[in-house]
């Protein structure tokens, strides 16, 4: 039997495909739900994948409060810290979600580290690289940019994410513990989920078929899929080169009405309301005034952001399939559950 690993949010998109793969090699899994409600379905979701679950054992714990997380930790070799607040919309108090993402992941690192845990891999976002003022019309992202949270533009999501990541390399560099950490920053994840609960990224496919974006702003973020992050987390886990290292999660990068294209061309009879054309820059500045949804994309506007991930490759083994892939993918999953 292998060791026994803790995946917080277990719940998630995300989470739920990182789950698969250590069950599938060998590990025991503990995941962490808010409400143990939760823990059946997401069991029948991952046995109805395939995934064999005799290993999988489940336990409450809320990033916003201390109970629970030494007994989530116990007896833990390493830990997968995924769980974080990712609304669908965006709340206007940009430090709303800091709470349980910053002191959820302080609490997480807390326990790991008093447990003594081979190694923590935290879920970050490239969104806490990409904020800043001045990035022109191409930004490539490196593992060395940090996300300004002080920069107006920046989403709530942006703002928890950045301060969460900031706080955990702060948190393990005191404790002594930098080299037991390990940051994944993944672009837009897409790809077919497990399961038909599933967190924000694939909403963003069905309001495009639904036609809530007659046109799409001028945004373009990396893309990456969903089985290829949950295997950089568990290969980040075990390969002794990722310490203490911030690895990207990125394939090509596509805009917004790219990827529309993609899916006229694949879903004709169900993609005729997808994105044809683009708003222009200053409208979208200005409905962004009272429109949250739009906000969300201001500072990204223009931006055609890139990142070479071969570090990462070279690191762990994890190649990043291409976005069109996952882009098909997505879409074929949500037919087949009929979300579209
Ligand atoms: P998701 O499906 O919404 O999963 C988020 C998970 O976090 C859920 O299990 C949720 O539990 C849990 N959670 C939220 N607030 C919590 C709290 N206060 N206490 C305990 N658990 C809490 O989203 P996802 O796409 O899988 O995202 C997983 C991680 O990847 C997040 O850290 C996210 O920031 C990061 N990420 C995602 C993307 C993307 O495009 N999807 C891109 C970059 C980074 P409940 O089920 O109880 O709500």
């Amino acid at each position: 039997m292998k060791d026994l690993v803790l995946v917080t949010g277990i719940s998630g998109y995300i989470a739920r495909h990182v789950a698969h793969i250590l069950l599938s090699r060998g590990y025991q899994v503990r995941g962490t739900v808010r409400s143990i409600a939760k823990a059946d379905g997401v069991k029948k979701d991952l046995a109805d994948a395939g995934t064999d679950v005799s290993h999988l054992s489940f336990i409450e714990a809320d990033l916003e409060s201390d109970d629970n997380w030494s007994e989530a930790v116990k007896d833990c070799a390493y830990i997968q810290h995924i769980a974080s607040p990712f609304p669908l919309e965006q709340p206007s108090d940009r430090e709303a979600l800091v709470p349980a993402a910053r002191a959820g992941a302080q609490r997480v690192l807390a326990a790991g580290f008093a447990q003594n845990v081979k190694r923590v891999v935290m879920t970050s976002s490239m969104v806490s690289m990409m904020g800043k003022p001045g990035k022109g019309p191409t930004m490539d992202v490196t593992e060395d940019d940090w996300t300004q949270p002080s920069w107006r533009p920046l989403t709530a999501y942006a703002v928890s994410k950045t301060k969460a990541e900031l706080s955990a390399w702060e948190y393990a560099k005191v404790q002594g513990f930098e080299d037991k950490l390990t940051v994944i920053n993944p672009g837009l994840v897409l790809g077919p989920a497990i399961g038909t609960s599933f967190g924000a990224s694939l909403h963003l496919i069905e309001q495009m078929f639904a036609g809530e974006l007659p046109r799409a702003p001028k945004v373009a973020y990396p893309i990456v899929d969903v089985r290829d992050v949950a295997e950089l987390h568990v290969e980040a886990m075990l390969k002794q080169k990722s310490k203490g290292r911030r690895l990207i999660a990125a394939s090509n990068t596509l805009w917004l009405k790219d990827i529309a294209a993609i899916l006229r061309q694949n879903f004709p009879e169900k993609a005729k309301k997808t994105p044809k054309g683009e708003i222009p820059n200053f409208v979208v500045r200005m409905v962004s005034l009272f429109d949250d949804r739009i906000k969300a994309v201001v500072a990204d506007l223009g931006v055609f952001h890139t990142a070479d991930t071969s570090y990462v490759t070279n690191i762990t083994g994890v190649n990043f399939r291409p976005a069109e892939e996952s882009i098909i993918d997505t879409a074929q999953f949500l037919i087949d559950c009929n979300r579209l």
